[in-house]
């Protein structure tokens, strides 16, 4: 549809997104970075904690077994395979299972577990005999919504007294009636319409409040001033709990008008770095030579696994035509692809299905290259400004700490601009990028 390609280009070279569609995006990523994620992500820094009561001896715990859990909660854990508190749980999880109950801010990179760490404290807390609301929880979106509600009902395997409710779009409920559910997931519009106009929970009677993804939830447009009116509403007591991946000011002063008298903890996303990486730049005339560059190379030495990333979805489209057409197994991954959808690509790209995975930038974000040992960027990244983009560069091709195995990235110029940005990222590295002749590759075998 050459309509939606003109837009595309325009939009990726003007970098005229809107506003709305960057705030989409972030909450796209938080999904994808869910579904995708199966494990802990390795993370070798400390955790930092600030105490409401810097008096109070600080309990850290490195066994769920020392949190004296219900049963057929610790059942529940140990059942998700589980068989220790991750680094943000040691101090998150005491804290949250305190008497009398304390608040908390916690922020830390996607994949620390978090999510696990509030519904463990959720589940801790309800009291199943009480068949009503007593933890309400609130999500940016319905599909990050689903995605918490599903960890409760893992974690709550062996634990059936205790139900949960949606307050979701198109959960149609009833004025008039009560909710039973002990523990309410949802989005701040519906959730604020069951408390205040529906009134079928009653937010007297709640003891813990969940604002997770809190970064993304400023991100949209009401969230902000909807998730402080359901908070108004709650009992002086109440247990507020914040969780955020980042931690701009933004976010901030949002979770401070959210928690009174927090604790606080961070744990500091592990750095990336280019020590580890071998970087090579190929002189090109246009993209036509960039693809029998790539070729060559592809002849010239074994790639396990490559990603290649594309400044618009068109080019992005066109290399994985010509090499399908070249006999190679090729993945795309383009933004008019649902999050699902996407998140099935990296899937089988991760389990080796596919050798090849081509990308535009919005897409790649928070995927893990950790086992990718080949990265090209057939385009150089830029911001919206049409500025060098180092940060994404870093992400793109950069590994973190001592996880990090060696790679090898290659970078495809063809004008005196993209010479530019290259020496400009080059300059802001400090880090040599070398030319490579793709006649002679032996140097880089
Ligand atoms: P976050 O909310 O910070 O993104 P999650 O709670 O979703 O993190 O956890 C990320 C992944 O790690 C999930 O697949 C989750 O099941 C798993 N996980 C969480 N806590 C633990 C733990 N203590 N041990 C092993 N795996 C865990």
């Amino acid at each position: 549809i050459p309509n939606t390609e003109a837009k595309e280009t325009a939009k990726a070279t003007d970098g005229d997104k809107s506003d709305e569609e960057e705030k989409e995006d972030r909450a796209a990523q938080s999904l994808l970075n869910k579904l995708i994620r199966n494990s802990l992500v390795n993370n070798t820094n400390q955790v930092e904690v600030l105490q409401r009561d810097p008096n109070s001896p600080l309990y850290s715990v490195k066994t769920f077994e020392e949190l004296r859990l219900k049963p057929q909660l610790l059942q529940g854990v140990y059942g998700m395979g589980f068989n220790r508190p991750s680094k943000i749980q040691e101090t998150a999880l005491p804290m949250m299972l305190a008497e009398p109950p304390q608040n908390l801010i916690a922020q830390s990179q996607s994949g620390t577990g978090k999510t696990a760490a509030f519904v463990l404290a959720m589940l801790s807390h309800v009291n199943p005999v009480n068949k009503w609301p007593q933890c309400l929880c609130i999500s940016p979106t319905y599909e990050l919504a689903l995605q918490t509600g599903k960890v409760v009902e893992q974690m709550g395997r062996f634990y059936p007294e205790v139900k949960l409710a949606y307050a979701i779009r198109g959960n149609r409920i009833e004025g008039g009636s009560k909710i039973q559910e002990q523990i309410v997931i949802g989005t701040p519009g519906t959730m604020s319409d069951w408390l205040t106009k529906k009134k079928v929970v009653d937010p007297k009677k709640i003891q813990v409040f969940v604002l997770d993804e809190a970064d993304v939830m400023i991100a949209m447009q009401g969230h902000q001033d909807q998730s402080i009116r359901i908070q108004r509403k709650l009992p002086k007591d109440c247990q507020m709990l914040l969780f955020s991946a980042t931690f701009e000011d933004s976010v901030w002063q949002f979770a401070e008008r959210i928690v009174p008298d927090p604790n606080i903890i961070r744990l500091k996303r592990e750095e990336e770095t280019l020590d580890t990486i071998k970087q090579y730049y190929v002189l090109c005339k246009n993209k036509q030579d960039k693809f029998d560059a790539l070729c060559n190379i592809y002849g010239a030495i074994t790639i396990a696994q490559a990603m290649i990333f594309c400044h618009t979805r068109r080019t992005a489209a066109w290399l994985a035509g010509r090499m399908a057409a070249e006999g190679h197994q090729v993945a795309l991954l383009s933004g008019e692809l649902a999050v699902e959808q996407r998140a099935a690509i990296i899937e089988r790209f991760r389990e080796g299905k596919e050798k090849v995975l081509i990308t535009t930038n919005v897409c790649a974000r928070g995927i893990d290259v950790e086992q990718v040992s080949v990265v090209i960027n057939f385009d150089l990244p830029l911001d919206k400004d049409g500025n060098p983009d180092n940060e994404t560069y870093l992400h793109r091709i950069g590994r973190t700490g001592r996880f990090g195995k060696r790679g090898l990235a290659i970078n495809m110029v063809d004008s005196e601009e993209s010479m530019a940005v290259l020496r400009a990222i080059e300059e802001h590295f400090s880090k040599k990028i070398v030319k490579l002749d793709t006649e002679d590759l032996d140097e880089i075998e």
